[in-house]
């Protein structure tokens, strides 16, 4: 266990000086100093006790060094307010050490935790099992009641007025799924939380998304239901939470809307859990990317519309509104003539590529990264500041009410917004921090059309989280990052580089598992370089996978990591599996992974070959999982244009973009794969490596030094450590 706990670089007094003054959504500190650090360490090592709180609410409880070791190092980021960086591995049981930590500070010191997952099983487990657990240990210490929220996007709720305003359209015309309406209005004040599943009828989603909560189309607290609104309760219950669960996705949207807005959907909070934080990148990135596509300018005048139709013919004279016709023609026309015109320099095949601007097979689009800025059309910059003036000009207008100006500066804003949007993402503003690039959204098959500019979507992102999280979040609120997979090389440079989180405390503890014990490890030494052109590494995966198979007989995970080769060597593979009566489950791109796991489950000699989703937060403990099968290093794609632009930018930086970004990188990813065998402390299995360059190459030696030390074997041996379904036992030695 490796443990540093005192900040790398600044004092204490400044971190937290920078926190209490220039936090804008600190808590007032209502509760004093409470308990000092000795008195919290000394009630984590009662709970955490052989025969302490938690044993009395856990059947089986066992005490682990390293739970009660990641707690305090939480409870002591929370009570000196600084940064700290976890990982933690596999088994450790991470979320109840920083849930009760939190808690008995929340508690004690009335504060608000925020626990941010990636992945929503985590969430559900927090939310349904470990913390009704942790709310029992508080109460047992006389601490009062726990709350905590799990917190929700407002899509999930019902809207009443926006599905009263759809049962009075249903008077004049045909509304899908009527019934379903009218029930839900029946019953809405009945229910407690008013989201989707709290109804005991399925509600379709083309009907759901007409009456979900929507902030384009909120009147907030001129709405007739303001004091009953499921969003409003939602956010009152959110604001007496101690803690609040939510995902990244939900965070980061926050944290732009507080950026934009100045304030966002949580209330005051004083202190960040991000649990699988190895995720936080992406997910940031994601969030402040900028984008321009065709469907923006649809949204807007289908928003245009629906104003018009319920209340601004009553408000406006027709002449004023006849000048909406002719312009939104006009901005349609232009802006699909703009797309259409950057996605025929880019995309047509006919034109050989220029330098840099290869296109790039990624996922369901193809893409071209941009290394200069495009000429932004003079004619549609006009017509979009027309727009702009078109709703000022309704906005002067005094005959109006609160709901309905509000309505309209939304709609003001999103024109500002769209222009906005074009002229950062044409010019490459943003500076060398951006990644810029063009998607051509393709349909197999299709050609290209006249509506061409339709699948053409535009998009900047922020290259990597130094330029915008120090700022944004690291300097407001302390953070404690956590995960199975957070360190590179034994530290956490890699990560702390990419987020720019330069003052942290740091704690590294091992997964208590005995790997050593129960994983048998293989690696295909002879095995082609996959990287060598041509359909030799095909040609071995199809028939190295017959041999691994012959020798693990129970439910078997192949990871892959790229779904063309995924599928390829699927084909190939079928017959074989079908005539040795081993049910073969592919993922398909977006397919659903739970039903397909469910599905595995149900086979005893199931084969599952996945990609991406099926790396990391997949749970199959025992006999669920026998083998894991690791095709491939786990490199990025670095024809994927943020990957590449964040190589461009390493390097034009002085860096070594493969050392320092695909490698890390790819340890984290293989360290996440690895960590799908071991679940639980009597899980035994083998894990194969069809990838040659492990051994043979610098790099792959390094990325087999982030994995915990295991029996190195051979194909033969695998039966020892992988129970068929016909198989009576297992040789617990090997
Ligand atoms: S306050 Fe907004 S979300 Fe709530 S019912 Fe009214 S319009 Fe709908």
């Amino acid at each position: 266990m490796k443990q540093l706990m005192s900040p790398v670089g600044v004092g204490e007094k400044a971190v937290r000086r920078m926190f209490r003054e220039e936090a804008p959504w600190d808590t007032e500190d209502m509760g004093g100093a409470g308990p000092d650090l000795d008195l919290y360490e000394q009630q984590l090592e009662a709970i955490f006790a052989p025969d302490g709180l938690l044993a009395r609410h856990i059947a089986n409880y066992e005490q682990r060094d390293q739970q009660l070791q990641l707690a305090k190092a939480i409870m002591a980021s929370l009570k000196r307010e600084r940064h700290l960086l976890a990982e933690a591995g596999t088994g450790i049981g991470k979320s109840f050490a920083y849930l009760i930590a939190a808690s008995l500070w929340a508690l004690q010191e009335n504060k608000v935790v925020i626990i941010s997952t990636n992945t929503i099983p985590l969430q559900s487990q927090l939310v349904e099992k470990d913390l009704p657990l942790v709310a029992a240990v508080m109460a047992d210490l006389n601490l009062g009641e726990l709350r905590y929220e799990l917190a929700k996007g407002r899509a999930n709720y019902l809207c009443k007025r926006r599905l009263e305003a759809l049962l009075l359209r249903a008077q004049q015309e045909e509304v899908a799924h009527l019934d379903v309406a009218r029930r839900l209005w029946e019953l809405k004040d009945e229910v407690r939380e008013g989201d989707r599943p709290s109804f005991p009828m399925a509600v379709p989603s083309e009907l759901w998304q007409l009456i979900a909560g929507d902030a384009e189309d909120c009147h907030g607290s001129d709405s007739p239901y303001f004091d009953h609104c499921f969003i409003q309760q939602a956010r009152r219950r959110l604001s007496s939470a101690h803690l609040i669960i939510t995902n990244h996705a939900m965070f980061f949207s926050d944290l732009v809307m507080r950026r934009r807005e100045g304030s966002g959907i949580f209330p005051s909070y004083d202190h960040v859990i991000f649990d699988e934080a190895h995720r936080i990148e992406d997910v940031f990135s994601s969030f402040f990317a900028r984008q321009v596509t065709f469907s923006q300018v649809e949204m807007l005048f289908r928003m245009i519309r629906q104003k018009w139709q319920t209340w601004m013919e009553d408000v406006f004279d027709a002449e004023t509104l006849a000048q909406l016709n002719p312009l939104e023609q006009k901005v349609r026309q232009q802006m699909l003539d703009a797309l259409d015109a950057v996605g025929r320099d880019l995309f047509m095949p006919a034109k050989p590529p220029e330098e840099g601007r290869e296109m790039a097979e990624d996922g369901p689009a193809w893409t071209v990264l941009l290394n200069k800025p495009l000429t932004m059309p003079a004619r549609l910059e006009e017509t979009l500041t027309e727009l702009e003036q078109f709703f000022r000009r309704l906005l002067e207008t005094k005959a109006q009410e609160e709901p309905q100006r509000r309505g309209l500066e939304r709609l003001l804003q999103r024109a500002e917004g769209l222009k906005g949007e074009m002229g950062f993402i044409f010019g490459e503003e943003g500076g060398g921090g951006w990644a810029h690039w063009a998607e051509w959204h393709v349909a197999a098959g299709e050609q290209l059309t006249d509506l061409f500019g339709q699948h053409i979507a535009l998009v900047a992102q922020p290259i990597n989280a130094r330029a915008i999280l120090p700022e944004t979040l690291f300097a407001k609120v302390p953070v404690t990052l956590v995960s199975a997979t957070l360190a590179t090389d034994g530290d956490f440079s890699f990560i702390s580089g990419r987020l720019g989180l330069d003052q942290y405390d740091a704690f590294i503890a091992p997964s208590p598992f005995d790997y050593q014990k129960n994983v048998l490890m293989v690696i295909s030494e002879h095995a082609p370089f996959p990287n060598v052109p041509g359909q030799a590494y095909e040609r071995f995966l199809v028939h190295g996978l017959q041999r691994v198979l012959r020798q693990s007989a129970g439910r078997t995970l192949v990871l892959f990591t790229s779904y063309k080769q995924m599928h390829a060597v699927a084909e190939k593979l079928a017959p074989w599996c079908a005539s040795q009566g081993r049910p073969l489950l592919v993922q398909e791109a977006g397919g659903e992974r739970e039903r397909l796991l469910d599905q595995f489950r149900r086979e005893p000699k199931g084969v599952l070959f996945g990609a991406e989703s099926f790396w990391e937060g997949i749970d199959l403990p025992g006999d669920e999982l026998q083998c894991v099968v690791i095709t491939k290093i786990p490199f990025a794609n670095p024809s994927q244009p943020l990957t590449r632009a964040r190589l461009d930018w390493i390097e034009r930086s002085g860096g070594n973009p493969f050392d320092e970004y695909m490698v890390p990188l790819a340890i984290l990813k293989t360290k996440q794969g690895f960590g799908r065998l071991i679940r639980r402390a009597t899980d035994r299995g083998a894990v194969v490596f069809m990838d040659s360059r492990l051994v043979k190459k610098r790099y792959g030696r390094r990325i087999l030094s982030g994995l915990p030390p295991v029996r190195m074997g051979k194909l033969q041996d695998i039966p020892a450590y992988v129970k068929g379904p016909d198989t009576d036992g297992v040789d617990a030695e090997g």
